[in-house]
């Protein structure tokens, strides 16, 4: 893994950081669409969003998108490490400028989708990224691949998409990636960040979502369960039983809606995710 390697001085000069901030917003950075590049300057906000995500001096950080580097600079100042990928070189002078100030930082320019997490240099971290919206689902479903090596996850996205990640069932929300996340995580959205807050401004808001593993369901073959998931949620407008039924059995399907006091015409957004790790058991065995 290539990382930049650059020469560092060790201090950490908030009033000088936020000059700089200044400063780059005046900068013409040639922000590249294609990347999601969308930033965030407002030092207030940076700092509400590292609070919600309550870093401690002895956390690794592990941010996906470093931009200007802005939310880098904060959370370098309450982490004991961070880790920040940035796919984009020519942002390695600004960055440079922010390892200058923050010894704690290290960049990694490359794309994030081609790393391998296991070779990042820490056993266990936690993630505060504004991430490309381009590639969202793959960013997370790289991450809770290695759900092991993360204590929190947090990261900023559109706002409907964090939206998705938290609902519960019974809301238009709710859908496979709600079911899978909370099968894994706590979900909570921290906070709403209008779209103002972005430079350059883009079309929609976007929410802070933060996800904190739980062990309260025992799944001992992801895979097949997120395999189950897609499959109830085939077709959302027709009921469970007739999405589950070209794959198991449907006596066995209603025997076992019964045993969880569930209707037979339920339809797929309608179930919890409590139920959903119930029925994968009983349906599996
Ligand atoms: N953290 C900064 C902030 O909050 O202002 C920038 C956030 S911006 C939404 C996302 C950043 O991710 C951009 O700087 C973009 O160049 C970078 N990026 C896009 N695709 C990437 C990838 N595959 N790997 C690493 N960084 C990527």
């Amino acid at each position: 893994m290539k990382k930049q390697e650059i020469t560092t001085k060790n201090s950490i000069n908030h009033t000088k950081s936020i000059k700089n901030l200044d400063n780059l917003k005046k900068n013409d950075i040639n922000y590249k669409k294609s990347l999601g590049q969308n930033f965030i300057y407002d030092t207030n906000l940076l700092n509400a969003i590292v609070s919600d995500a309550d870093i401690h001096d002895d956390d690794v950080v592990l941010e996906i998108g470093a931009g200007a580097g802005t939310l880098t600079s904060i959370l370098a100042s309450r982490a004991s490490r961070v880790i920040s990928f940035e796919i984009d070189r020519s942002l390695s002078e600004i960055l440079n400028d922010v390892k200058n100030r923050h010894a704690n930082v290290e960049f990694y320019f490359q794309d994030f989708m081609e790393c391998d997490i296991d070779e990042l240099p820490f056993e266990r971290a936690k993630v505060v990224a504004n991430i490309p919206y381009y590639i969202t689902t793959p960013i997370v479903f790289k991450l809770i691949d290695k759900i092991e090596k993360f204590d929190m996850i947090m990261l900023l996205v559109q706002k409907e998409v964090a939206e998705r990640f938290a609902s519960s069932n019974g809301s238009k929300e709710y859908g496979i990636t709600s079911v899978i996340l909370q099968s894994l995580f706590d979900v909570k959205i921290t906070r709403v960040v209008r779209k103002e807050a972005f430079t350059p401004m883009p079309k929609i808001d976007s929410a802070v979502v933060k996800m904190v593993p739980h062990k309260k369901y025992n799944i001992t073959n992801f895979d097949e369960f997120r395999a189950f998931i897609h499959q109830s949620f085939s077709m959302r407008r027709k009921t469970l039983v007739n999405n589950l039924k070209s794959k198991y059995d449907k006596e066995i399907i209603l025997n076992s809606l019964k045993s969880l006091n569930l209707n037979e015409n339920i339809r797929p957004e309608q179930i919890s995710v409590k139920e959903y790790v119930l029925l994968f058991d009983m349906l599996k065995n």
